[in-house]
């Protein structure tokens, strides 16, 4: 309809206009909404096994009755009737639990030295793996985890409800500077963190500011420390101690003041300790419980430096795009042997942060677990998580416990347990529905069938399908290899061209306007 000569596009801009649609089209993250397969107003699973959350043992035969988005009944199966016009799911042969609350999260995936952001595809694999709320455990790129929160929020895109840290607050000065560290806290604050994560070079004095700074506001700080041990941290008021024993540099013979030491050095020194009798290490725990301070339990990302068969999740590696795929695959020769000295150091330090992590629950400590998606790249979102629980059983907690670690002692850490973390009537209908019983095996927390938020059915199968290939598809590198770099480079050629094409003509037609 339109008169070719009269459009006052350029046909370059055109172009530029075109590719830039293509791109945006081949970044486009599917919509929440492809994956719901259960939206009833009214759901009842009926004859389903329950695991609550609260660490009390399996019920078997249970109805559980979702309506407008919260749990409205739960009970025996021959006490609930489901009200007529219900979807009736069966549950026979399967578990219910809460969906999980994921306490060291993050949403980048750490190939070659630094992190990929990987917010979409990693939120749909929070959510297909059960892990319906996360906190993000410190940021490589705070705006797009704020972005990915609010789009989850607002129901465009699938994935957990995020409770979002800032970027990593570390030491920045050769001497410490606490109003420096102060002043990040509130600038985090306000551009939305609603938890700080106080990392390793971080000296007293700056703890102490990050804290006092984070509390005034009503806000949480964990820290993954070294510079400061935890019964120091402990004393200064801080909420959360991050990946537990491993790190605490406490018990290393040659700890100076504000320093950290060698991470291999105290690991390797923690290996000899015997967690049984080490009076030390009891004090820190008791300490830890009487300050309150939650220990986040990061097994799974320690498992993935022992070089065990168990460490690699086959559904992994498919879930990366190409180029992070080769990445990780010249990573991985380096990490499958279980016979190198750091391989058998790690081994060794598992066992003994298991151990650590049962005297601590055993001690009425609040543990709290987490996937952290780190260390040289061989765990993900999810799927880490659900190792994690297998983890956590074979510490020497009950399977119940474990799940209670996993949900409830999450949701009461982020003052959320009046409306997730458990399963009864009233609160937020986050569940997860696995076939099997993870009672009996553990395990079985990977058969997820659906998971539930708010009361709304996502396909765990669906989710993952759609995240084949995409870990890193977020990264801006990405678009710098082939295929994807001949976008970049057809819009710089445009450009150019149209630069170039300007030029000629204003002095093509100069001399005709000049000319008397
Ligand atoms: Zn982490």
């Amino acid at each position: 309809m339109f008169d070719r000569k009269s459009s006052v596009i350029p046909r370059s801009l055109r172009l530029s206009t075109l590719i830039t649609a293509l791109l945006a089209a081949g970044c486009r993250e599917p919509g929440a909404r492809a994956f719901v397969i259960v939206g009833a107003p009214v759901t009842a699973i009926v004859h389903v096994r329950v695991i609550d959350g609260t660490g009390i043992p399996a019920k078997d035969d249970q109805t559980v009755v979702l309506q407008d988005g919260r749990i409205r009944t739960v009970g025996y199966a021959s006490t609930v009737t489901p009200s007529a016009g219900a979807q009736i799911i069966d549950g026979r042969g399967r578990t219910v639990i809460p969906g999980l609350v994921g306490m060291h999260e993050h949403l980048f995936y750490q190939a070659e030295e630094s992190g990929v952001p990987a917010q979409a595809a990693f939120a749909r694999l929070y959510l297909a793996s059960g892990v319906t709320t996360i906190r993000t455990a410190g940021t490589v790129d705070f705006k797009g985890d704020l972005h990915i929160k609010q789009r989850i929020d607002s129901g465009d895109l699938p994935g957990p409800k995020v409770h979002v840290t800032g970027p990593y607050l570390n030491a920045r000065t050769a001497a410490p500077d606490p109003e420096a560290i102060a002043r990040e806290v509130e600038s985090q604050a306000d551009r939305g963190a609603t938890s700080f994560k106080a990392y390793m070079s971080l000296r007293a004095p700056e703890l102490k500011a990050a804290i006092e700074t984070a509390h005034a506001r009503g806000l949480r700080v964990t820290g993954h420390l070294c510079a400061v041990g935890f019964r120091e941290a402990a004393a200064m008021g801080i909420d959360n101690l991050e990946h537990g024993l491993a790190v605490d540099t406490e018990f290393y013979w040659d700890k100076q003041p504000d320093v950290c030491p060698n991470q291999g050095a105290t690991v390797d020194q923690l290996t000899r300790a015997d967690i049984a009798t080490d009076s030390g290490i009891h004090r820190t725990i008791a300490d830890l419980v009487r300050h309150g301070v939650a220990v986040t339990s990061t097994l799974a990302v320690y498992e993935s430096f022992t070089g065990d068969e168990s460490a690699f999740d086959p559904r992994m590696p498919g879930v990366l795009t190409s180029w992070v795929r080769k990445v990780y695959d010249a990573k991985r020769p380096d990490w499958i042997d279980r016979e190198t000295p750091r391989a058998r150091m790690w081994a060794a330090m598992r066992t003994k942060e298991m151990q650590f992590e049962r005297a601590f629950v055993a001690a009425a400590g609040q543990l709290l677990a987490g996937v952290d998606p780190t260390g040289w790249g061989g765990i993900v979102a999810g799927f880490g998580d659900q190792r994690e629980l297998e983890l956590l059983v074979e510490a020497g907690l009950t399977p119940e416990a474990a799940i209670q670690v996993a949900t409830s002692n999450g949701a009461d850490f982020l003052y959320e347990s009046d409306h997730i973390g458990t399963i009864a009537a009233t609160k937020q209908a986050d569940l997860v529905l696995v076939r099997g019983n993870p009672s009996a095996n553990i395990s079985d927390v990977r058969n997820v069938e659906i998971v539930f938020k708010d009361g709304v059915g996502y396909d765990p199968a669906a989710l993952i399908a759609a995240t084949e290939g995409t870990v890193g598809r977020d990264d801006v590198r990405h678009f710098l290899r082939w295929p994807l770099n001949i976008i970049p480079i057809t819009l710089i050629v445009v450009l150019l061209e149209r630069l170039v094409l300007r030029r000629f003509r204003r002095r093509a037609f100069k001399p005709a306007v000049s000319a008397p």
